[in-house]
């Protein structure tokens, strides 16, 4: 801001010119000339009979030397504009003349979606909703506090800060500076969270805007995010997170977390099949009110069929060993999570009807010191995103030992979620059936942006053996779990401050 006017001005220096080009910002505009080119045009003040007034407009043109810099600077120029003329932000210029240049994020996710998306993200009861899942919130803190060598001195980013829980984190674990950056309105609430607890609030500096837009000072030694949705994918912010990763983070930099995992399995639920089945009955009616429903009855079938289930189940439904699929966040392209396609196969270890595909996720922190898995398995410790089921409307007929083929295929969309294909074969057995093999394939097509959550059903799955014990022996069976995962000793957080957080559980 200009110190005697409180305008908010832009300075361009010519290299060797001795005064700078000033630019007042609440009326300048930049028109792009070409890939490295803008014109940058602004009125000029001059003073008459002690009034001020625009009198003749001054025009600079700026030439970047990449285009990556042309980019970075038309970004930076729409924000310093919108920070000048606030309650104008967004707000496209006169003429349409500005051609704004639009983010990764802008151009991949259809802005009606966005704007739900961190509307939903700046309300505190969903940030409190993440933060009281102890699972998730206690492996996070585990992790960084057992890997403090990973954050002590260094450059920290946390990628969607939301209340700014896992800046703290970092700073705790003796970051020398945090920078958290998250889109939503959240950002007050992380920004008085961080000045109520000043001994660590002091290293960490909040940053509003999309991490696809926004620009840091310096580079990172390490990122921190929470980029997981149902399925891990949904929400696409793992892009942002890989986005995030190629422009703020060190060569060598870490990444937490580092890798993440789709599990899959096939699952038996006579239960849950027959409860969906169930649900289009209505439209199964001849006479409602004199009307006949029966010509919508197929439609709402196949619209419960396209919902996947989210719940937390028994994992003695799986009928077979799960596989996984593996992405490795620092080193995969953002596009590579645009299409993710992934062959199945399985043995069946009992003979029953298959009703389609379990799914669960886990995500690894690789820290210097300890490796710390967040899984969120069926049959471990319940956590927010519980498991999700892709139920065919179809179901499979196996024998024990019989192979499952098949095709998970996920293809993202513009409202920041996933469609998803789903193919499962197995050949046909019994009587009259051809040993050569005629196969018995279904299909299903779910839309993961409206999973039907059902949560008052089944409660989640406890062994037999500790359906007794207090719920700090299971959170202590949760890093025993670990433990026989081949990883890390048990975790190290609190055990006072979970007793309540706890409770959310199913
Ligand atoms: N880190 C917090 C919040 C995780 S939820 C925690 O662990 O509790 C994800 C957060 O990322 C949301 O607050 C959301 O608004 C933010 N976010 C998602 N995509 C973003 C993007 N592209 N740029 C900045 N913030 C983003």
């Amino acid at each position: 801001p200009d110190p005697a006017s409180g305008a908010a001005r832009l300075s361009l220096v010519r290299p060797g010119a001795e005064q700078a080009f000033q630019i007042d910002l609440s009326d300048a505009q930049i028109f792009k000339l070409g890939p490295m080119e803008w014109l940058c045009v602004s009125g000029e003040t001059e003073a008459k009979a002690g009034v001020e007034e625009k009198l003749f407009s001054r025009a600079i043109k700026v030439v970047l030397r990449t285009e990556a810099e042309s980019k970075a600077f038309s970004l930076a120029f729409q924000r310093w504009k919108q920070q000048t003329i606030s309650g104008k932000a967004g707000e496209s210029l006169e003429n349409g003349s500005i051609v704004a240049c639009k983010s990764k994020f802008d151009t991949k996710i259809e802005a009606s979606s966005a704007q739900m998306y961190f509307h939903y993200y700046g309300q505190l009861l969903h940030q409190q909703n993440m933060l009281q899942d102890f699972v998730r919130t206690g492996t996070y803190y585990a992790a960084v506090m057992e890997n403090r060598a990973d954050f002590e001195g260094k450059v920290v980013v946390d990628v969607g800060a939301g209340s700014g829980i896992l800046s703290l984190f970092a700073a705790q674990a003796g970051a020398k500076h945090v920078y958290a950056v998250e889109a939503s309105e959240m950002v007050e609430h992380a920004q008085r969270l961080i000045s109520g607890n000043p001994s660590f609030g002091q290293r960490i500096t909040i940053i509003k805007g999309k991490v696809e837009e926004v620009e840091l000072p310096e580079k990172a030694d390490i990122l921190i995010s929470e980029p997981m949705g149902t399925l891990l994918v949904n929400e696409r912010m793992l892009e942002s997170y890989v986005i995030a990763r190629d422009r703020f983070l060190a060569p060598d930099g870490k990444m937490f977390p580092t890798t993440g995992r789709i599990h899959m399995a096939p699952f038996s639920d006579e239960y849950l099949y027959v409860e969906m089945a169930n649900k289009s009955l209505f439209w199964q009616q001849h006479n409602f009110f004199g009307v006949d429903l029966t010509p919508l009855h197929g439609s709402a079938f196949d619209g419960y069929f396209s919902q996947p289930v989210v719940d937390a189940f028994d994992p003695r439904l799986l009928i077979s060993q799960s596989t996984y699929h593996t992405l490795d966040f620092t080193s995969m392209k953002e596009e590579d999570l645009y299409e993710i396609d992934i062959p199945l196969s399985f043995v069946s270890s009992v003979g029953t009807r298959v009703h389609g595909l379990a799914c669960w996720f886990d995500v690894l922190f690789n820290g210097s010191t300890v490796q710390r898995w967040l899984t969120t398995a069926p049959g471990s410790p319940t956590t927010h995103w519980y498991q999700l089921r892709c139920v065919l409307a179809q179901p499979l007929y196996v024998m024990a030992g019989q192979e499952i083929t098949g095709r998970l295929h996920l293809v993202a969309h513009s409202a920041q979620s996933y469609t998803i294909y789903l193919t499962m074969s197995a050949k046909m057995w019994g009587v009259g059936a051809d040993p050569g093999g005629i196969l018995q394939t279904s299909t299903a097509k779910l839309e993961l942006k409206e999973p039907y959550y059902r949560l008052s059903q089944p409660q989640a799955y406890m062994p037999q053996d500790q359906q007794q014990l207090p719920l700090s022996s299971l959170q202590a069976q949760g890093s025993g779990q670990q433990m026989q995962d081949g990883l890390s000793p048990g975790i190290t957080v609190d055990q006072e401050r979970d007793s309540a957080a706890f409770t959310r559980q199913v």
